[in-house]
């Protein structure tokens, strides 16, 4: 890979020309029907075009934070447990009279 000697700087895809550059924007979401803003999220904005691309990782940290389904498949050390005296209609004595 031929990277830019500058780590925090990546040449333009869009416009070939400028270079994107990593600061700090507002990024605005839509959650349901509420409008989410994230204050100093990371993007890269091209100085010549201004293109925004957003941190990658940042976006996945997002998208997970904000799903309401985040976590469920990755967090496996808390199994749900049944309650032993959760059974009902055993070891009631049949009436005998
Ligand atoms: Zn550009």
């Amino acid at each position: 890979m031929s990277i830019s000697k500058d780590p925090a700087a990546v040449p333009c895809n869009e416009c070939q020309a400028g270079m994107m550059r990593l600061r700090f924007i507002t990024y605005f979401t839509w959650l349901d029907e509420e409008l989410v803003t994230v204050p100093n999220f990371p993007a890269w904005v091209c100085d010549v075009c201004g293109k925004r691309e957003y941190d990658e990782r940042a976006v996945n940290w997002l998208t997970t934070l904000l799903s309401p389904n985040a976590g469920q498949t990755t967090i496996t050390d808390r199994p749900r447990r049944r309650l032993p005296q959760a059974k009902r209609g055993q070891n009631r004595p049949s009436t005998s009279e």
